[in-house]
């Protein structure tokens, strides 16, 4: 993520909502494409940068779980909000924030998406949309839950299910040490998520590529993905899954490959943007792939002590062999190949 600068030259953040110097409101221009000051003008908002006329997104004005604007005539969401199926309940105590946490984060995966220049569109090809749901309510209900009741943070042809229990913290954290995983976070989910959605939008139907999938990651119809998700949680994963894979669960099913492979190479591409935004480092963002991850591991080496020095979890702990840099190299193939009008194409800045 770049950072961005108020009229009044304080600096701003992606998640603002307001400048803490000057006290503007702030949000991001649908018409200049970052996160600005914006001045009262009537019934409309102006964006002080390239004074374009604005409305806030209709889940900015009456929810606050947005901080986008749109264009006056055009829809009452913005390009993010307008990919919600189904929001959480708000007369729920609690979901506002959750609700909020997962917009947000939702906000960051777009911004990456559009820097590679990857296409995604509610009316795509196939089309993508997000549903943020809550298991049913009360004390220890959802763990008495029937199957069918349950909600599964999961991907349905292009529709991405997130259960929003993934936005509580305290929750989260819990199911990360219980499932023995590194990291676990909202955006982490999302590049997970957005992973099988590329995967029916550019892999299953070209055969060119489908083909190197299946020698790196393996036949997805054998085993069939229910067969292997029975096999993975009755046996675990098998004891060597570290050298050909990013994690334990990447080891259950080529599907569960490719999402985890995906999502490790959206972070890698975001860390690396963000830290040439940030001046850390200077050249292209993304050029061959051993160059990125010469460059990956370099920051990850540094943060990952900066961390531990807090006490707080390893920034990159995934140890990449040589194995999973190859999936990451195909993965790299693919989002060159789909990326257009993002940095791959010209290096510019969204
Ligand atoms: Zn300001
Ligand atoms: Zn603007
Ligand atoms: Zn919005
Ligand atoms: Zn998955």
């Amino acid at each position: 993520m770049r950072l961005f600068d108020c009229c009044c030259g304080n600096t701003l953040y992606f998640d603002n909502t307001l400048c803490t110097a000057c006290g503007r409101k702030v949000g991001w221009c649908a018409a200049c494409h970052g996160v600005q000051a914006l001045e009262p003008e009537g019934d409309h908002w102006r964006c002080t940068a390239c004074a374009a006329e604005l409305l806030l997104c209709a889940n900015y004005a009456s929810e606050e779980v947005c901080n986008r604007t749109v264009l006056p005539g055009g829809a009452a969401l913005c390009d993010c909000c307008e990919l919600n199926a189904t929001v959480p309940d708000m007369n729920v105590a609690g979901n506002r924030e959750k609700w909020a946490r997962l917009e947000a984060a939702k906000r960051r995966l777009i911004f990456a998406l559009d820097r590679l220049g990857l296409p995604h569109a509610r009316d795509g090809v196939v089309p993508l949309s997000f549903a943020f749901m809550g298991d049913p309510e009360g004390e220890g209900l959802w763990r008495a839950a029937g199957e069918a009741e349950r909600v599964y943070t999961g991907h349905a042809e292009g529709l991405i299910t997130i259960n929003i229990r993934e936005a509580d913290p305290a929750e989260r954290e819990q199911i990360r040490v219980d499932m023995g995983e590194a990291h676990r976070t909202l955006i982490g989910h999302f590049r997970h998520e957005i992973g099988h959605y590329y995967w029916d939008l550019l892999v299953r139907d070209d055969p060119a590529l489908l083909e190197g999938f299946v020698a790196l990651f393996g036949d997805p119809q054998d085993p069939p993905y229910g067969v292997a998700l029975e096999r993975h949680y009755a046996e675990g994963p098998p004891a060597d899954w570290a050298e050909r894979h990013v994690s334990a669960y990447a080891s259950m099913h080529p599907w569960e490959d490719w999402a985890e492979t995906w999502a490790l190479y959206l972070d890698i591409a975001s860390v690396l943007d963000t830290a040439v935004s940030l001046g850390l480092m200077s050249g292209a963002v993304l050029g061959d792939l051993p160059d990125m991850l010469a460059r990956y591991r370099r920051m990850g080496r540094a943060l990952n002590e900066l961390n531990r020095e807090m006490g707080l979890l390893d920034f990159a702990p995934a140890v990449i062999s040589g194995p999973v840099e190859e999936k990451l190299a195909f993965v790299h193939r693919v989002v060159s190949g789909a990326g257009r009008g993002g940095f791959l194409d010209n290096g510019a800045a969204l």
